[in-house]
């Protein structure tokens, strides 16, 4: 799929002519002690701003402060102390909290407020200042407390938004339709720019990042778009990763070119999605890289009514089975070709976040419990499957850890948390499926359905054509819809009562203005485990 550069750009273009005329500025700026910044000559607050990881009674505050997106150099030469106010109104007469932050230069700039103290289940406006310039204004919402059970939830949840596919209306219409929260699943950046598609596999993609500098700018790209920013400025987001945040097909610490220096490059990527996302980092004991290992993995509650169980299938995952010949990474394979996909010891989520999981699953209260993680988890074969052992299966996602998919399932059963949900991306494609312990089984009092799964498309990426999607529902009886032709996000509504799913497929993902429509609805009813079309 490829589009005009020209057509897609245009709404970008405007902040890029701006963006040069107040390059020229930002040497003198950087000339400046950083304490004593009273006024700048440049906006520092081009990146926008972002809140999240939402609790009852607090919640991440995000900004980073730039002289200019497209300048790798730092905006200060030390550190800058920049104010940031919470208020109950949009025009900042009752504030609720305000402080000072700091934005530390061997942190991009980013400055992370953890807020508490605030009143649960209710929405504040914020802000940040540095100077006399002060940030656009963002709206967010404290989760509700943890004995509550309130009578709606309704979130967004998108994936995949790779920069040069498209324009971000997508995010346009996630802020116009004012959800309570974001969800995003992973691939916020690709991690090069427009590559040749006949030669995926070439050693350098154009412009690929591998160095800490390289990640930073590219989020700062990303975080230029003006529908992107109100996406953040219109709710708190709960975020995970999936591969393109470091490496195309990376599982573990081994990328697809099996490069000796991965996991340096997995660490760079690692900080520099801390440094634009709006999440708490444990606290670590000093010394060691605080970004060699990351744990994002998290559970997120909405008093009573919905758990997340936010995952991680990315870092701690067995390597993907049977690579291609010399390589690491994604293959598709028969049962006949690689036994190695069976091997019982294999996990997409590492033994700690499994245990993790399904302590998560044993202890909720929640009526809903929405499994917010990376990839599709139905079974997807390629090739019809006549009988036991046939089919052929893409080895990057669930299907390349059957085994692991199996025991999640069988946790479910075991434990018991009420109407599970997996929410979904990565593949680019809307699918809406029933979960069963055994895929090539009829339902039955053995072989139940054990939860619903909603995947959405991709805000920008390109995926296969919709006559190939066509034959992988035909193949696969658990999955009810599937559309890879669109793109856009999925709207949820959650009540004690029932789910609702809404796929919000894009007219046209070139333009920025591209209207939105409902392409299909699901519903998943409190008590019966599977989707009904409505
Ligand atoms: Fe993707
Ligand atoms: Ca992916």
């Amino acid at each position: 799929m490829t589009f005009s550069n020209s057509d897609m750009q245009s709404d970008r273009r405007h902040f890029l002519v701006q963006s040069a005329r107040i390059a020229a500025l930002t040497a003198l700026a950087a000339a400046f002690p950083a304490a004593t910044i009273a006024r700048t000559s440049w906006y520092p607050f081009r990146l926008g701003v972002a809140s999240g990881s939402p609790q009852p009674t607090g919640i991440v505050l995000w900004t980073r402060i730039v002289s200019e997106p497209s300048n790798p150099q730092p905006p200060a030469s030390a550190a800058v102390t920049v104010r940031w106010e919470i208020a109950e109104d949009d025009g900042f007469r009752r504030l609720a909290a305000k402080g000072d932050a700091t934005a530390l230069p061997e942190l991009a700039f980013s400055v992370h407020v953890d807020v508490n103290g605030l009143q649960p289940d209710r929405w504040y406006w914020y802000r940040f200042m540095l100077g006399d310039a002060v940030s656009p204004v963002g709206r967010t919402r404290t989760a509700p407390p943890a004995d509550a059970l309130p009578s709606s939830l309704r979130f967004a949840f998108a994936s995949c938004q790779h920069w040069e596919f498209g324009q971000y209306a997508a995010h346009r219409h996630i802020a116009a339709a004012a959800p309570d929260l974001v969800v995003f699943l992973g691939d916020y950046i690709y991690e090069w720019g427009p590559y040749d598609e006949a030669h995926p596999a070439a050693v350098r993609r154009t412009g690929e990042s591998v160095t800490l500098a390289e990640y930073r700018a590219r989020y700062a790209q990303y975080k230029t778009d003006p529908h992107l920013q109100a996406a953040h400025h219109a709710a708190p987001w709960i975020v995970t990763w999936d591969d393109h945040e470091v490496a195309n097909d990376y599982g573990n610490d081994r990328d697809e070119r099996l490069d000796p220096n991965f996991l340096a490059r997995r660490t760079a990527a690692y900080q520099a999605f801390y440094e634009h996302m709006p999440v708490r980092l444990p606290a670590l004991p000093a010394g060691a890289n605080r970004f060699a290992h990351m744990r994002i993995y998290d559970r997120h509650d909405w008093g009573r009514l919905a758990r997340f169980h936010v995952l991680d299938t990315r870092q701690y995952r067995s390597h993907h089975a049977c690579p291609k010949p010399g390589r690491g990474g994604s293959n598709s394979v028969t049962d006949a070709q690689c036994a190695e996909r069976l091997a019982p010891e294999r996990t997409l989520l590492g033994t700690d976040q499994e245990a993790w999981l399904a302590n998560g699953f044993a202890s909720s209260q929640a009526k809903w419990n929405i499994l917010a993680q990376q990839t599709l988890m139905a079974q997807a074969t390629q090739i019809p499957i006549a009988k036991p052992g046939d089919g052929r299966f893409w080895t990057d996602g669930w299907d390349g850890y059957p085994v692991a998919r199996r025991r999640l399932f069988e946790d479910l059963i075991k434990y018991r948390p009420a109407n599970p949900i997996a929410i979904s991306g990565d593949v680019h494609t809307f699918y809406a499926a029933d979960l069963k312990r055994d895929f090539n089984q009829q339902v039955s009092a053995g072989n139940p359905v054990v939860a619903a799964e909603f995947c959405g498309t991709s805000i920008t990426s390109s995926s296969r054509p919709q006559s190939r999607t066509d034959q992988y529902v035909a193949q696969n009886p658990h999955m009810k819809y599937g559309c890879s032709d669109r793109r856009g996000f999925v709207m949820m509504e959650v009540t004690p009562a029932r789910t609702l799913a809404r796929f919000q497929g894009l007219d046209d993902v070139a333009r920025a203005d591209s209207g939105v429509s409902t392409l299909a609805s699901f519903m998943v009813e409190d008590g019966k485990p599977g989707i009904v079309r409505t």
